[in-house]
This record gives C-alpha cells, sequence and structure tokens, in this order.
C-alpha cells in the first residue's frame, strides 16, 4: 500500500526529499533482501541533522506513515529493506567526523561515516576503530552501530557493542535521546545505549556516537597457514583460542572455499583448508607467532608462512578477501540462500563445521564454510538452483538445520549480521517465547504505533513460514 508522503514538503528539513522511482529503487533492497521482499519505499529522505531525523520521525508518527533507517545498504539479512513502504530515511549525508579526542582514546562521529574513513581520520593520531567488519570500507557506523557488528579482529577486540560509549538518537515520536556517557564506565541506569546497539533500527534511530579507539600496535604480523585435513584446521583453532594464544585474526576457509577463491582469482593455492593470522603487540610478537605455529604443528599444519612485508601479507591473504565474491560467481547456474552467520563456543566449533559439510554431502549440495573462526562465526552459503523447487528446498532445510544445532550447541543463529528479514524464524528459538515477549514489551514501549522499521525481526511479521521453536514445540 503506498503512503501519501506529501508532508514531508511542509517540514523544514535541511536535507532533502525525493520520490523520483530511481532514489526509491536504489533503497528497496540491501545486499541480502529476498526478491520477493522487495519493496518500494514511498519517498526517500536524507536528512542532515538530528533535528531533520526528529521532525521526520515525529511527523511519519502522527500519521501511521513507516520510516526505515538505510545507510550503506551492505546488510545481509535485509534489515534496512522498507518491506511496508512508507519512508527510507538514507542516513548517509549525515557523515561528519564530529570530533577527535586523542587524549582520551574516543571520537564522535556522525552515523553516515563510512567505517575506514573514520580509521583514516584517528590514523593521523596513531589510533584506529578496532571492531570494523570486513565490509568496514563499505559500510557505516550508524549500521555497523544498528546491527552490532564485528569483523576479524574482535576475537582479540570485542564487538561494535564494546567500542560504543555514548549514543545520540531519535525515537519513533521524535523524541532525541543520549545514552551512555563519555566516561570509560558507568552504572548509572538502565543501560539504554547497549539496547539500541543491534536493535537494526526498530527502536531508534541513531544520529550521533561516542566510540573508543584503540592505539595502532607496534608490532603487525600476519600470515597463513595450510591444514590437510578441515578438522585438524578447526581443532588447531580451538587448542589456539583456549591456550590463550594472543592472535588478533584468525579466520578459516575450507577446502571448498578455497577452490572457489583460487579459481576466482587465478591463485595456485592447493584447494586444502587455509587459516589466515594477524598478531598485534606492542613487543614481543615473534615469541606469540611461535607459540600459534607450536600448536598448530601439534595438529598436523602442512604450511605455516608469516609474511615478511605488507604486499607479501597482501599476497597471502588474496583467498580469504574474495571469498564472498568467489562464492556469488562460482557457477552461473546456482545462487546463494542468504549467509549463514551462526557463532558457537569455540570448544563447538570443530563440531559445527563438521555437521555442516557432512549435511553438504547427504543433501548433495556445494557449501563453502568459512568464517572468524576464532570466536566461533562460521560463515556458510548453501548454493542452489533457483529454478528448481526441490533444490531450494533442499537448500533451505541444511541451512536451518545448521542454526538448530548451533541453537543446541549453545550458540546463536547470528553472530554479526543480524535478525533481519531472514532470521526471523529462528528468534523464538533461540531466546524462548518469555524472552521474545520481553522484546516486543520494549518495542511497544519505544515505538506504539509500529512505525519504526516495521516487520523486522519478530517472528509475526514472517507469513506462512514454519517459526522454529513455536510451530513444532
Ligand atoms: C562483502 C561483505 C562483507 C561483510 N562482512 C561483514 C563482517 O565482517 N562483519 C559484519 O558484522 N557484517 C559484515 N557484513 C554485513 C554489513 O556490512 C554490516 O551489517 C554493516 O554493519 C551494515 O552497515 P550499512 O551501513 O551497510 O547499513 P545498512 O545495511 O544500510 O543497514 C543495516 C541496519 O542498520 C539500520 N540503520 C542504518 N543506519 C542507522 C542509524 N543511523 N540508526 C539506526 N539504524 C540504522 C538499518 O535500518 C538496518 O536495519 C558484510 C557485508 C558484505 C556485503
Amino acid at each position: 500500500m503506498g503512503y501519501d508522503c506529501a508532508f514531508l514538503d511542509d517540514l523544514d528539513l535541511d536535507g532533502s526529499v525525493s520520490t523520483d522511482a530511481s532514489y526509491r529503487e536504489g533503497r528497496a533492497t540491501d545486499w541480502g533482501t529476498p526478491p520477493d521482499l522487495e519493496t518500494l519505499p514511498d519517498a526517500v529522505v536524507w536528512p542532515a541533522s538530528t533535528s531533520d531525523v526528529a521532525a521526520v520521525l515525529a511527523a511519519a508518527n502522527e500519521r501511521g506513515v513507516p520510516v526505515t533507517p538505510y545507510a550503506a545498504g551492505s546488510g545481509l539479512e535485509g534489515s534496512a529493506a522498507p518491506t511496508h513502504g512508507g519512508i527510507s530515511l538514507d542516513m548517509t549525508r549525515m557523515d561528519g567526523i564530529v570530533e577527535v579526542r586523542p587524549d582520551d582514546l574516543q571520537v564522535d562521529v556522525e552515523p553516515g561515516v563510512i567505517g575506514s574513513d573514520v580509521d583514516e581520520a584517528v590514523g593521523r593520531h596513531g589510533l584506529f576503530f578496532p571492531p570494523l567488519p570486513s565490509s568496514g570500507d563499505i559500510s557505516t557506523i550508524g549500521g555497523m552501530i544498528a546491527t552490532d557488528a564485528s569483523g576479524m579482529k574482535t576475537v582479540k577486540y570485542g564487538e561494535v557493542s564494546d567500542w560504543v560509549l555514548r549514543l545520540e538518537a531519535v525515537l519513533a515520536d521524535g523524541r532525541v535521546i543520549t545514552a551512555g556517557t563519555k566516561a570509560a564506565k558507568s552504572s548509572s541506569g538502565y543501560n539504554l545505549k547497549d539496547l539500541v546497539v543491534g536493535s537494526e533500527g526498530t527502536l531508534a534511530v541513531v544520529t550521533e556516537a561516542t566510540l573508543k579507539l584503540a592505539g595502532i600496535p607496534e608490532q603487525k604480523r600476519a600470515g597463513r597457514a595450510i591444514f590437510p585435513t578441515i578438522d585438524d584446521a578447526t581443532s588447531a583453532i580451538s587448542d589456539a583460542i583456549t591456550s590463550g594464544v594472543d592472535v588478533a585474526t584468525i579466520e578459516l576457509l575450507d577446502e571448498t572455499t578455497a577452490t572457489m577463491a583460487n579459481a576466482y582469482a587465478g591463485l595456485d593455492l592447493p584447494d586444502a583448508p587455509m587459516v589466515f593470522l594477524e598478531f598485534h603487540a606492542d613487543h614481543g610478537i615473534e615469541e606469540e607467532v611461535e607459540f600459534c605455529r607450536t600448536i598448530f604443528e601439534a595438529h598436523d599444519v602442512s604450511q605455516f608462512e608469516m609474511a615478511a612485508t605488507e604486499s607479501e601479507m597482501d599476497r597471502l591473504w588474496q583467498a580469504r578477501k574474495d571469498v564472498a565474491y568467489a562464492s556469488r560467481e562460482w557457477d552461473d547456474d546456482l545462487e546463494p540462500l542468504h549467509p549463514g552467520d551462526v557463532t558457537v563456543p569455540i570448544s563447538k566449533y570443530p563440531e559445527i563445521i563438521r555437521y555442516a559439510r557432512d549435511l553438504a554431502a547427504e543433501y548433495d549440495l556445494t557449501i563453502p564454510c568459512f568464517g572468524h573462526a576464532g570466536d566461533g562465526n562460521f560463515h556458510y552459503v548453501v548454493l542452489v538452483d533457483p529454478d528448481d523447487p526441490d533444490h531450494v528446498a533442499a537448500g533451505e532445510e541444511v541451512y536451518a538445520r545448521i542454526v538448530d544445532r548451533a541453537l543446541e550447541l549453545g550458540g546463536t543463529a547470528t553472530g554479526e549480521h543480524g535478525i533481519g528479514l531472514g532470521k526471523r524464524e529462528f528468534l523464538v528459538a533461540e531466546h524462548g517465547e518469555a524472552t521474545v515477549e520481553v522484546m516486543r514489551a520494549i518495542k511497544r514501549a519505544l515505538d506504539p504505533r509500529d512505525t519504526l522499521n516495521p516487520g523486522k525481526m519478530f517472528p509475526e511479521t514472517l507469513e506462512g513460514k514454519r517459526i522454529r521453536g513455536v510451530d513444532d514445540a
């Protein structure tokens, strides 16, 4: 149903408004929106200030018009897709770096700034923002906060929520709140800051953030290890983490993924399980590398290569960098289902990977397995023939069985991409109905008219699909 958004013209905005089809089409999807859920918004608004955001939200809320925040659209679960029409609130023009405070290791930013631009600005002060996702150069800080993103360095430094100190945000009815503080810690009142982080634009629109920063380490080493079998690789990773190897990045590619990455980039690496490593330290980095090598040798590592220079590191890491594109381009007849993002306790990592690979063999499906292994995060892409309904159904079944198994192992359906549209069916299975009902109560309290990013997160917004943990209870 189309909404009349003519009221936007009467608002005295610093930013701009458009109902042009090309702009509306550009915000109908993100990277992960299923084609059947692509919906054009009725208008796109580019706010230029917090007061613009407040004016748009207040006016839309009064009229019952949905508003869906949109940033760079790199999300993988359809969270930014305006499935109920209304307004797409494009935050990318609020992209300023407000103030860098090196003495406090802090930066204040507007939400639309691209992650790597923050790193560039604070890098002049010898600082960096550690939890940037792999997509840090194509995604915004607001999008990262809204999805509680994390990245390759999360194993050492933590996720985005660990690095957000304070937020300014606008509620569905236009009220502006500040959550958190610039102090390093606080016990004051409910922790609204962490409630907004990861809420996928369903509770509030972030208009400014104070981020913590870290000093760029004096020493960095990067390398790649190759293992004869996937079990050797995953047990080596689990062993390294539990033994306390101080690693900044530890990424896994199984041999299916390695084959795809080799083909995509024309590399002549063995089609074997690979582990990519990076170490950060101010002193003693060689001891840490050797500690890791010793553990990997106990798991039969066949090659352990450390880069001598930065360009050498780029060469060693090429296969890891190409994964997202390599799996999409692997076979013209196959398309990826939405990407798996389960995360399990580290001791269960070998088991969940084994389980996924056994299912791939059982169903005769191609499923590249890779991920931020050090924090138990496992990405998998089930490739299916979109013209064959049985193939798609088998793919969906395998996808869901892997999530179910991750939950049984004490894990989560999503380590970093969020629930969005793609994982609504697992929310109750993961948290239980009582907990999800508390989440609904919070949503009702902050957005009683359900105008802020409706149709996301909650399983009742799914139509005609089995809700795991409810329909099979
Ligand atoms: C190649 C590739 C690699 C990726 N790697 C990673 C990875 O390593 N780790 C990871 O975590 N993710 C990864 N992602 C997923 C994605 O990049 C992240 O989810 C990212 O944080 C989304 O940011 P965005 O600016 O694109 O936001 P969008 O996709 O535009 O929006 C994401 C969500 O944030 C909400 N939102 C946006 N701005 C605001 C705001 N100001 N206030 C409130 N809500 C807002 C939207 O409504 C939506 O719900 C990857 C994606 C790609 C394509």
